[in-house]
């Protein structure tokens, strides 16, 4: 643990040098302000909530009213905080808390999350989920003028942003800080006496705001709200800044929206199922998404059964609305590691067998529909498809609750080339052949909007349409 009131603020963990970041991390952030509460404990509870959103790295930084603390390191929130002793005396303020997931390598501990500084206003803590598109333009000209960075992370850049604007307080110096930011930010700040949440003027990044016995808390995803036991209030808009302190909280548009394009992947994919984004429920919206994929891709089939753990709603929906028994034909072996979802290719296609098998006695002669909710690279998608023809299905209709994923994502998600994706430049067939399926089946992108009721102009496709809103 490192205190700002003791020495000099920075991580004491040891030193790791993180090789190639070519993308920044989709992580989890939440921050609380409740002065005399236990909030070790409830930030823990909270990324607990939040750890699919990143099992890399788990860090919290406490302020007490006048110093900040962090105790952040690899690994699961269990790891990391599975013993609070440390934290337990610190008479807390305020806290915020940080769950990452990084593109490469196993180690780049020194970008671990929240990070701590501290300058001529103070000390500082910031956690982050998303990608600055000009991180390295910006990160090339701080460097040129001298600065120095110890990690790879768009946190530090902003760190470093907000210490040359110089003003007395945060606020001021965001409202400096972030016109020059561009890309997918919901940052959560924390200064000895505030609670500072900030999104994107796009609203690319989730972030909502939530109230816990009277005390107001910052989250990636409601179901940290549930989890601590607090009430969802709303999402924090697009280029909005809330400021929490001891005089409550107060809201600035602190920059123009010019439109909304908050990220797909969050309603198929990303968010958990208990989550709500734009007061939308996750699992119904994955639900309907399953319905409206049987009523363009139905098939001749005797089961349903979907991909654990994100698909399951959508085949559920997929049988409901086809008329066929859904059942548990894919098993997810849960204790697996953290090493089988390290985001090396290699490690990811090993891991396929160990972390799901087929339940034989269901699968065998059946014509066998499995739900995907996207097919990224297809190597998961292929493995799986063989399991199920070893495992005795007589015919394997692979359906996809997402339309075919053609372009890279630059705004945080692990998707970093064209060539990586298995539709790049493919027709379905040949995809459909790569993959080893019966039949292959996506959903159309109208259908997706359909589903969500939500238009595109209010959503990031770029990933599906190759048309990126910034
Ligand atoms: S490109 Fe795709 S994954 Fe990236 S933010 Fe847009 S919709 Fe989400």
């Amino acid at each position: 643990m490192a205190g700002s009131g003791s020495g000099f603020p920075r991580n004491t963990q040891p030193y790791l040098r993180c090789a190639q970041d070519k993308m920044e991390e989709a992580c989890g952030v939440f921050g609380i302000y409740a002065p005399g509460q236990d909030l070790p404990r409830i930030a823990t509870y909270a990324l607990y909530a939040l750890q699919h959103r990143g099992q890399e790295s788990a860090g919290i930084a406490i302020s007490n009213g006048e110093t900040i603390y962090l105790k952040k390191g690899a690994g699961l929130v269990s790891e990391v905080f599975s013993n609070n002793k440390d934290l337990e005396d610190i008479p807390a303020l305020s806290a915020l808390g940080h769950v990452r997931y990084s593109t490469t390598g196993s180690g780049c501990l020194e970008n671990a999350q929240p990070l701590l500084i501290r300058y001529r206003q103070g000390a500082l803590a910031v956690a982050h989920n998303g990608n600055l598109v000009n991180g390295g333009e910006l990160r090339d000209r701080l460097e040129k003028e001298g600065s120095i960075f110890q990690t790879t992370t768009d946190s530090e850049l902003v760190t470093h942003l907000i210490a040359r604007y110089g003003y007395h307080d945060l606020e001021s110096s965001l409202k400096a800080v972030l016109p020059e930011l561009q890309g997918a930010y919901s940052f959560v700040f924390l200064t000895e006496d505030s609670l500072v949440g900030v999104r994107d003027p796009f609203g690319m990044r989730p972030l909502s705001l939530g109230i816990w016995n009277d005390f107001y808390v910052l989250a990636s995803e409601t179901c940290a709200f549930d989890t601590i036991g607090a009430e969802t209030i709303r999402d924090i808009n697009p280029g909005e800044m809330v400021i929490i302190n001891k005089e409550g909280i107060r809201s600035t548009q602190v920059l123009p929206s010019p439109r909304f394009a908050l990220c797909i992947f969050e309603f198929i994919y990303f968010a958990r199922p208990d989550s709500n984004i734009q007061g939308k429920n996750i699992h119904l919206i994955r639900k309907e998404l399953g319905r409206q994929l049987a009523r363009e891709q139905p098939a001749d089939a005797d089961i349903v059964t979907g991909v654990p753990d994100s698909s399951l709603a959508a085949a559920s929906g997929y049988a409901e609305e086809m008329g066929l028994p859904y059942e548990m034909g894919l098993i997810k072996n849960r204790y697996i590691g953290r090493t089988f979802i390290q985001p090396k290719q290699e490690i990811r296609s090993l891991g396929v067998q160990l972390k799901l098998n087929p339940v034989k006695k269901l699968v065998e002669g059946k014509r066998v529909v499995i739900v995907d909710d996207s097919i990224v690279r297809g190597t998961t998608s292929k493995k799986l498809i063989d399991m199920l023809f070893k495992a005795g299905a007589k015919e394997v209709h692979l359906r996809i609750s997402s339309s075919p994923v053609i372009s890279p994502c630059y705004y945080g998600i692990d998707i970093s080339t064209h060539e990586e994706l298995i539709a790049y430049k493919r027709m379905i067939e040949e995809i459909r052949r790569e993959v080893g399926a019966t039949t292959l089946g996506y959903l159309s992108r109208q259908g997706m909007l359909d589903s969500l009721g939500m238009s595109e102009e209010s959503l990031c496709l770029a990933c599906f349409s190759g048309k990126y809103p910034i």
